[in-house]
């Protein structure tokens, strides 16, 4: 198995080549053929399995085949429990699209919003967010996702040990129902498998 038989495009494939990983990781191999096809997908997979890229690659496929965002608009929504996180799962984004013309932000509480509503308001691909911040940022108007194609819940466990149940229940209140939606978490809880049956629509589950 390499990452061409994934299906994953030139582009992305010389991203992948250029962070110089040989073969997909086993979270990989199972979560990026679903994700490709528009499934909706559940995975188990810790820090450290490679989980990252086995949602942003086949993420930036699906988005770079697509029209670009207009103003404001948001293509795909990545919610991550903590700012660190967020960061890192950018600068992933950021590394695997080299070679796409897609547009990628970052936004966290902590520091000014200002420059977060600039940045929104040329519109993105992809939004790596943490809750509380993204609900201000919705609140002021900075960004629209009626044109939200696709949500992903990075660490959902940690979300959820952290208090933002809440926060996570208002947003997905905002997306469009015809999305597709993708779960990650390392553990799933009783409160995650609720949570993945209000949201996910049939999804193929992975566990690594
Ligand atoms: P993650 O689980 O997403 O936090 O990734 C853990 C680490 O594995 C990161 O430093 C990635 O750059 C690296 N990584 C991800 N996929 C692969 C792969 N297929 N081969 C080698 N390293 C990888």
């Amino acid at each position: 198995m390499n990452f061409k038989d994934l299906g994953l495009s030139e582009s992305l494939l010389r991203a992948v080549t250029e962070q110089g990983y040989d073969t997909p990781s086993p979270v990989q191999a199972q979560a990026i053929p679903p994700v490709l096809a528009g499934r909706d997908v559940m995975a188990a997979a810790q820090t450290g399995t490679g989980k990252t890229a086995a949602f942003t690659l086949p993420l930036l496929h699906r988005l770079a085949a697509g029209p670009a965002p207009a103003g404001r608009h948001c293509r795909a929504l990545v919610l991550t429990p903590t700012r660190e996180l967020a960061a890192q799962v950018h600068d992933n984004v950021e590394a695997y699209s080299r070679y796409l013309q897609t547009r990628s932000a970052c936004v966290f509480g902590g520091v000014k919003i200002n420059p977060q509503i600039a940045r929104l308001a040329r519109g993105v691909d992809v939004l790596v967010a943490t809750p509380g911040r993204l609900l201000d940022l919705h609140g002021q108007g900075a960004v629209d996702f009626s044109a939200l194609e696709v949500l992903v819940l990075d660490e959902a466990d940690r979300m959820l040990d952290m208090g933002f149940i809440h926060d996570i229940r208002r947003i997905v209140k905002l997306l469009p129902e015809a999305r597709q939606t993708l779960m990650f978490s390392a553990t799933f809880s009783g409160e995650i498998s609720t949570l993945a049956r209000g949201y996910l629509v049939d999804p193929v589950k992975v566990s690594v």
